[in-house]
């Protein structure tokens, strides 16, 4: 049995094309044979409000002019309605949280006011030279290899200064841009970040994701996130499209039972060691 697919995008989402579709992801996570799925929309401000720590912080508008606010009311209408139709699937509502530790306050508001299933924290943007820029955009700007430690630095301030969010999503997000081919990115070469950030997360008792978009995370990654003290392991397909639900599954479970994790009591559980 595959685990739920627990980070997923649909129409809802900002950054979805129009086949982006919640219906159609439920079809093809059943089709697949997938317990669950949650449906984690971007949670994403394009200005600080009042009590965020982003207020006095510029944005790169290059960027920040696509995101659109989340529609609450009509996409939690939508996951009800999505119940009604696939009553074999545990759906689960959710929100991806960007950079909640800089818009605490704006997040938080969304999160406490609604009850979301599943919260995911991530870190697209990240504070350089006076503004919150995309995390790829600082390659060209610095050697590479600061640009992962410095995303790993800011990585720690989310984790120790928000906690709106239970799964950690995507640790080593630019990874996915690396300037010389993702596949060439050496997680060996940032251990001490790694279990730095990871052990700073196992410290609260949250879940780490392993993201089946970004570059697949190796045994080793999962080991140290075990050595450090983590529990639970989430999976994550980061969709954006109906067909990429539940992609790589099968070869991100080798990976996580490969470091010792194990499905739960429940097909829905995070898998635990
Ligand atoms: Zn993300
Ligand atoms: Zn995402």
């Amino acid at each position: 049995m595959l685990p739920p697919d627990n980070h997923v995008h649909t129409e809802w989402s900002y950054d979805t094309s129009a086949e982006a579709s919640m219906a159609r992801s439920c079809e093809q996570a059943l089709a697949i044979g997938l317990p669950g799925v949650a449906f984690t929309e971007h949670l994403e401000f394009t200005a600080g409000g009042e009590g965020d720590a982003i207020a006095g912080v510029a944005t790169d508008a290059r960027w920040w002019t696509r995101i659109k606010p989340l529609d609450v009311t009509g996409y939690l209408a939508s996951v009800a309605d999505c119940r009604e139709r696939f009553p074999g699937l545990r759906i689960l509502s959710g929100v991806e949280t960007g950079e909640s530790h800089l818009f605490a306050a704006s997040a938080g508001a969304v999160v406490h006011g609604h009850h979301f299933d599943r919260v995911l924290g991530s870190l697209h943007a990240v504070p350089y030279k006076g503004r919150l820029v995309a995390a790829d955009a600082l390659f060209g700007n610095m050697p590479d290899d600061d640009v992962m430690s410095y995303y790993f630095a800011e990585l720690l301030q989310l984790i120790e200064r928000s906690d709106l969010f239970e799964v950690l999503a995507h640790l080593d997000f630019p990874r996915r841009y690396w300037p010389k081919g993702a596949h060439l990115y050496r997680e060996e070469d940032f251990e001490e970040e790694y279990r730095t950030v990871l052990s700073a997360l196992a410290g609260t008792g949250r879940v780490l994701e392993v993201n089946t978009k970004s570059p697949l995370a190796s045994v080793d990654l999962i080991r140290w996130w075990r050595d450090v003290g983590g529990t639970a392991v989430s999976f994550g397909s980061d969709a954006h499209l109906p067909q990429r639900v539940g992609d790589r599954f099968k070869l991100a479970v080798d990976v996580v039972e490969a470091a010792g994790f194990r499905a739960g009591r429940y097909p829905y559980d995070f898998w635990r060691v």
